[in-house]
């Protein structure tokens, strides 16, 4: 029972699948754990250490594995490079990775996303886009703080007060809560916006102002929020705009899963902030939720500097993939059948158990992930049943009585 490790081979991804401080949870659970060489390198995660927590370095990990563990999918090379069977464990955005998914298909791969492990409190410690967003939302309030030439807290000093920054978030799931908590800890006023009704409760917990814009509400299922109508969307922009006219830095966080994200803020809106102010859009690689953000880059609109996210987890690769890891290795030890008098241990993924048929893309030569199979197949034709004709019974006539 092998699991290889993979190099991530993405441009700016810096996180690492497995950490070595748990390489021993999965040899203790029977496998043989093979790393890329160099798969830890920019998390600062040497060959070495991986070595002394019992795993091997191998450049052909992959082609012999039962499991390959990765944070990005595999690019279409190394999938063709694994033996038929080969299970996958990895983030794969179905909607953008199309081509991937085609190949994982082909190639007869069991392919499981982490973006869709179900959000039931049994899979917590294997939601992957918790760990993430914590990760981002934290950042983002520090990259806020850092662009932002002025104090975030209150400053009462002999030489006069400085007043603290006014920061507005938007959006107040896991990252929104994380940034609002962060930007608290840094001594600024946060008032913060989310169209869940449950969000102003948590904003508040975390000692920030909800922002109440006597709007409906909008809650879709598995507690996530639904997407606006264009007329929903035009009055929410025309409420915020004031508070984010005043305020000196907007962090934004705002998504709909499996969507675009929302355009919560016009450039119109961005050119009434002043001076020296600064906005950070994590959402920018999902389309963004301020107009003119470019991912990865920072660009001036109006007085304002805008810095777009991109890969935001990977800019802080040591934490990142320490709890990605911690994920991986609870969503393995679910798919592994432990060792027993009559049995050996083995992966052997249980599909009735919802986690793992929920997670799972593509299974024996099928895309299993019904939206995605309809996305990239068309819908299912269900063919119609066959017209059986009406045999004439003859009629007997009176004649042939
Ligand atoms: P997300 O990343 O999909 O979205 C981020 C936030 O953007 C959400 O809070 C959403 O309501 C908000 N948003 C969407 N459209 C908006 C708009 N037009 N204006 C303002 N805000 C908008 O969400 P997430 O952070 O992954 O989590 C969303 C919910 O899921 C939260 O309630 C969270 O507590 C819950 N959750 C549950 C579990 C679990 O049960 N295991 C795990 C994680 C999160």
């Amino acid at each position: 029972m092998k699991i290889a490790v993979a190099a991530e081979t993405r441009d700016g991804e810096a996180r690492v699948a497995l950490v070595p401080e748990l390489v021993g949870k999965l040899t203790a659970l029977g496998y043989d754990v093979a790393v890329e060489p160099g798969a830890g390198m920019h998390a600062l995660l040497s060959d070495d250490e991986y070595v002394g927590a019992g795993a091997t370095i191998d450049a052909e990990a992959i082609t012999d594995a039962d499991l390959v563990v990765s944070v990005q999918p595999l690019d279409v090379d190394r999938i063709r490079r694994l033996r038929r069977g080969t299970a996958t464990v990895s983030f794969l955005p179905t909607t953008f990775e199309q081509a991937v998914v085609v190949d994982l298909r082909d190639c007869g791969i069991t392919a499981f996303a982490m973006e869709l492990v179900p959000r039931i409190s049994r899979a917590q410690s294997m939601d992957a886009l918790s760990s993430q967003a914590l990760v981002a939302g934290y950042r983002s309030a520090i990259v806020a703080a850092g662009l932002l030439r002025r104090f975030f807290p209150l400053n009462m000093t002999a030489a006069g007060t400085v007043p603290p920054a006014q920061i507005v978030v938007l959006g107040a799931g896991v990252a929104g809560l994380q940034a609002i908590a962060t930007a608290k800890r840094l001594g600024a006023v946060v008032k913060a916006y989310d169209v869940r009704a449950a969000a102003a409760e948590e904003i508040r917990s975390m000692g920030a102002v909800a922002i109440d814009l006597e709007l409906e509400t909008l809650e879709g299922t598995g507690g996530y929020a639904r997407e606006m109508t264009e007329d929903r969307a035009a009055r929410q922009r025309d409420l915020l705009a004031p508070y984010i006219a005043a305020a000196d830095g907007l962090i934004t966080t705002a998504a709909v899963p499996g969507r675009q994200a929302p355009m919560l803020v016009t450039t119109e809106m961005v050119e009434q902030m002043g001076a020296g102010s600064v906005v950070v859009d994590l959402a920018d690689e999902t389309g963004g939720n301020v107009e003119g953000s470019q991912p990865g880059q920072v660009v001036r609109i109006g007085r304002a500097q805008v810095w777009g996210g991109a890969n935001v987890p990977a800019q802080m690769p040591g934490p990142a993939s320490k709890l990605y890891a911690q994920n991986i290795v609870n969503i393995v030890t679910l798919m592994t059948r432990t060792a027993s008098e009559d049995q050996p241990a083995a992966f052997a993924p249980d599909f009735d158990d919802e986690i793992v048929s929920g997670s799972a893309v593509t299974h024996d030569h099928r895309i299993v992930h019904g939206p995605t199979r309809e996305a990239i197949e068309g819908p299912e034709v269900v063919e119609p049943p066959p017209v059986v004709e009406p045999v004439e019974t003859p009629v007997e006539t009176e004649e042939q009585q």
